[in-house]
């Protein structure tokens, strides 16, 4: 599938209906979506295998990862009006994609969803709670052994210390998140998120 048909297709797809501020509700852009996605599968950690994506929301990377033909694909979300989005978003367009209402945090929900080949990920990026990806990276690399995460700019040196000997942090896609006002507390109608898409391989997996 082409990049710009991925596109398109995630675009189409419906948003967070009252976004929570608390837990960082913002959809990825469809074309931010689509890249990360395009650039897994060209590495070969997309097609045929096993992905989870972790804070799905209404489920934006685990659709377009079915989209580009995974074998196998979870999201697991903490908020049920997003879950039960994501569940309409997957019914639309004929994936099938297992959902998970939970929370990344609880180490007993992760480890009882399995191993994966491949984790997806928009963690919140610490603006509310400064420390809020950390759980995600710590269940991403539990999951699996290569993890795509879309983190602000100037996240890498974080992402090395944080993981420490664990993962090795490659750089993948720059991009630029357009965050619309969404809250109250936003002062401007668009600011724009420098981010970085990273991906991470675990020492042992290399
Ligand atoms: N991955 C989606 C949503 C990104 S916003 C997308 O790319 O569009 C971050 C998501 O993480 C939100 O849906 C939020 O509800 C969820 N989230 C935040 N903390 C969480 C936690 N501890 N466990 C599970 N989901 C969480």
């Amino acid at each position: 599938m082409r990049l710009r048909t991925l596109e398109i297709a995630l675009e189409g797809l419906e948003g967070f209906g009252s976004p929570d501020p608390g837990l960082e509700q913002y959809a990825t852009p469809a074309a931010l979506a689509a890249r990360l996605l395009h650039h897994a599968h060209l590495l070969g950690d997309i097609e045929g295998m096993a992905v989870c994506d972790l804070g799905c929301g209404t489920g934006v990377l685990a659709c377009g990862a079915s989209l580009l033909g995974a074998g196998r694909v979870v999201g697991v979300e903490l908020d049920p009006g997003a879950v039960a989005a994501a569940r309409r978003n997957a019914a639309r367009l004929g994936a099938d994609i297992g959902f998970v209402e939970g929370d990344v945090r609880d180490r007993a929900l992760v480890d009882s969803l399995g191993t994966f080949d491949t984790v997806v990920m928009n963690p919140p990026f610490g603006a509310q709670d400064p420390h809020a990806d950390r759980p995600f990276v710590d269940a991403a690399l539990a999951l699996a052994p290569v993890v795509y995460g879309i983190f602000n700019t100037g996240s890498i040196p974080f992402l090395g210390a944080y993981t420490g000997g664990r993962a090795e942090i490659e750089f993948a896609i720059g991009g630029i998140f357009p965050i619309k006002r969404t809250f109250a507390f936003h002062r401007r109608d668009v600011v724009e998120i420098g981010v970085e898409i990273v991906r991470m391989v675990r020492k042992e997996d290399r």
